[in-house]
């Protein structure tokens, strides 16, 4: 199962440890490696294994956690708009957004129907 991408609020510019940064994504250059969690690589190996690694939580959620959240919040509200559904998710629109097509593209693809 894939996850989702980090969603732009969330996304910490500076590691969540020792506040340095800039953070960059896995194999770019120019600044520390974002290894998940707001981690930078350093603060990772260290917290990794430990009950630290809890204050550290993820910063990134299943793309199928997304749509079954907005399904349940669909269910609650049928008119809901999915601007101020991804408002009460805590991420942007087109986190939302994304992480819906994503889902359902995958869903598709398992039922082996060509997308
Ligand atoms: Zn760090």
């Amino acid at each position: 199962m894939s996850r989702s991408t980090v969603v732009s609020a969330a996304c910490p510019k500076k590691c969540r440890r020792c506040k340095k940064g800039p953070l960059v994504g896995q194999g770019a250059e120019g600044g520390r490696k974002h290894v998940g969690r707001g981690l930078c690589s350093y603060c990772w190996e260290l917290v990794a294994g430990t009950d630290k690694l809890f204050d550290y939580p993820r910063l990134t959620r299943f793309s199928e956690e997304t749509y079954f959240d907005w399904q349940a919040l669909l269910a609650r509200d049928p008119a809901l708009k999915k601007r101020e559904g991804a408002a009460l998710l805590g991420i942007s629109y087109a986190a939302l957004d994304r992480a819906l097509t994503r889902y359902r593209r995958r869903l598709r693809e398992e039922n082996g129907a060509v997308a």
